[in-house]
C-alpha cells in the first residue's frame, strides 16, 4: 500500500517569503527540530546561492555525524544543467535534489515568452536530471512548477521523460494555489496512474485551501497507486499566503473523518513536538501564531462559552477532536517578570556564564568560556534577537559547525 511522507520547505519556500527570512543558525535548527518530529525530508536550501554555501555544507557535515539524521537533507535548484554543475561545485556532498521548471502554457507563454517550447522545457528538465545523476546524487525531484496551470497530457509526458531519465519523484507544484480538493484529486491521480511515479504535492494558500488540497493529492496519489509526499512549511509561512503548515496537515492526516483507515504515514510525525517547533518558527521569523490557529493557536483549546465549558469539562471529547497533551503542549509559559540577564550582541563573561550555568553548561577554562561567547555574539549579529536556550546549547556543543553558520563573506 503507498503511503505518505512530509518534505517540508520552510527553509526553502519559507525563507524565500517577502518580508521574512532566517539567520544560517535558525535555518539549522529547523532542521534540528523537523528531525526530531519525524519528518521525511527537509528541503534545507539553494545550493547554488553564495551565502548558502557553509550553512548547507555545516548541515550535511551535521547529517555525517549522524546528529541530522535520518532526516534527508535535500536542496532546490532551477532545471539548468549550469545550475547542477554550480551545485556540485558548491556543495560536493549534497545527495538531494529537486530540480524545477515552469510547465504551464501561462509561464510559457508569459514568462519564457516564446523563447521556450513545450519540447525545449523537457529537454533541459532531462539534461539537468542527467546532470544531477551523473554528479551522484541519490535522488532527485522533478519540480512542474505552475503544473495546477498544466495541460494534463503535457504534464504526463513531462513526468513520463522524467521517470525515463531517472527521476524519483514528480513534484505537482499548484503554485498560485490554484486548485481546489476535486481538481487536484483528478490531476494527482491520473498522474501517478499514467506516469507511475510517486508524486510530490505543492499547495499554496492563495484561496485557503493549501492543507486540504495536500490531502485531495494524496489521496489521489496513493489511489493512482503511488506514494505521495507532501510539501509543508511550519506555521504555513511561504510565498504569498503561505503553503500547508505541517502540523496543520499532519493533525488532518491523523485525525480527519476516517482519512487514516485507507491512508497513512509511511512515517510517524511525533505531534508531541509540535509545539515546541511551532513557537521557535514563530519566534524566529517574528511572525506571532494566530490565535486560531489548527493545535498551537492560542485559542485551540480554549472554551468560552457555557455550554463548551460545560461539555467540555464532562468529556474533553464532547468539544475537542485531539488532546492538547497530544501536541505537546500543557506545560505552563514561564515569564521572567524580575531580573533577566539576555545573551545578546554585546553580553559580557560574567552574564553569558550566568546564563549557560543555567543551563548546566559548563566551561573547560576561561579560554573555553571566551570562545563561546564570542560565538553566541556573532549568532545575536545575524539573528537580532536574543538566543533561545536549544540555540545555546548547540552553539556550546557543536562550535566548529557553529562558526561555519556564521561566516558569512561575500564574494569579490
Ligand atoms: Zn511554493
Amino acid at each position: 500500500m503507498a503511503r505518505i511522507y512530509f518534505i517540508d520547505v520552510t527553509n526553502r519556500d519559507g525563507v524565500q517569503t517577502a518580508r521574512l527570512g532566517l539567520s544560517k543558525l535558525e535555518k539549522t535548527m529547523i532542521n534540528m527540530y523537523l528531525n526530531e518530529m519525524g519528518v521525511f525530508q527537509s528541503e534545507f536550501g539553494f545550493p547554488t546561492t553564495r551565502h548558502e554555501t557553509l550553512y548547507l555544507q555545516a548541515n550535511l557535515e551535521l547529517a555525517a555525524m549522524g546528529v541530522l539524521q535520518p532526516i534527508r537533507l535535500g536542496g532546490w535548484i532551477r532545471a539548468i544543467v549550469a545550475d547542477v554543475e554550480e551545485a556540485f561545485k558548491r556543495v560536493p556532498n549534497i545527495k538531494h535534489l529537486n530540480i524545477s521548471i515552469s510547465t504551464s502554457d501561462q509561464m510559457i507563454q508569459g514568462k519564457f515568452r516564446g523563447r521556450k517550447s513545450r519540447a525545449n522545457i523537457v529537454s533541459m528538465m532531462v539534461d539537468a536530471l542527467e546532470a544531477a545523476r551523473a554528479h551522484g546524487a541519490e535522488s532527485v525531484g522533478v519540480n512542474a512548477e505552475d503544473a495546477s496551470r498544466t495541460r494534463i497530457d503535457f504534464l504526463v509526458e513531462f513526468g513520463l521523460a522524467a521517470k525515463e531519465h531517472g527521476a524519483d519523484r514528480l513534484r505537482y507544484c499548484d503554485t498560485l494555489g490554484y486548485d481546489n480538493a476535486f481538481t487536484i484529486y483528478e490531476s494527482v491521480r491520473t498522474l501517478a496512474q499514467d506516469v507511475g511515479i510517486p508524486i510530490e504535492l505543492h499547495c499554496h494558500g492563495d484561496l485557503g485551501m493549501a492543507v486540504a488540497n495536500s490531502l485531495a493529492g494524496a489521496k489521489g496519489a496513493i489511489d493512482g497507486g503511488q506514494d505521495a509526499y507532501i510539501n509543508t512549511t511550519l506555521n504555513g509561512i511561504g510565498e504569498r499566503a503561505g503553503n500547508a503548515d505541517l502540523i496543520a496537515t499532519a493533525l488532518a492526516i491523523t485525525k480527519s473523518k476516517g482519512f487514516i483507515k485507507k491512508y497513512r504515514l509511511g512515517k510517524p510525525i511525533d505531534l508531541t513536538r509540535a509545539w515546541k517547533t511551532s513557537k521557535f518558527a514563530s519566534y524566529a521569523f517574528g511572525v506571532p501564531i494566530p490565535i486560531n490557529q489548527p493545535g498551537v493557536g492560542a485559542n485551540a483549546f480554549a472554551h468560552g462559552s457555557g455550554i463548551h465549558a460545560d461539555g467540555v469539562l464532562k468529556d474533553p471529547e464532547n468539544y475537542e477532536l485531539y488532546g492538547f497533551d497530544e501536541l505537546g503542549r500543557g506545560e505552563p509559559d514561564l515569564v521572567e517578570t524580575g531580573r533577566e540577564i539576555c545573551s545578546g550582541l554585546y553580553i559580557g563573561i560574567s552574564g553569558f556564564s550566568h546564563i549557560m550555568g543555567q543551563l548546566e553548561v559548563s566551561f573547560d577554562d576561561a579560554k573555553h568560556a571566551e570562545k563561546i561567547l564570542e560565538l553566541a555574539r556573532y549568532a545575536n549579529v545575524a539573528s537580532q534577537k536574543p538566543l533561545v536556550e536549544e540555540q545555546l546549547l548547540f552553539i556550546a556543543k557543536y562550535p566548529e559547525i557553529t562558526r561555519k553558520l556564521l561566516t558569512l563573506i561575500p564574494p569579490d
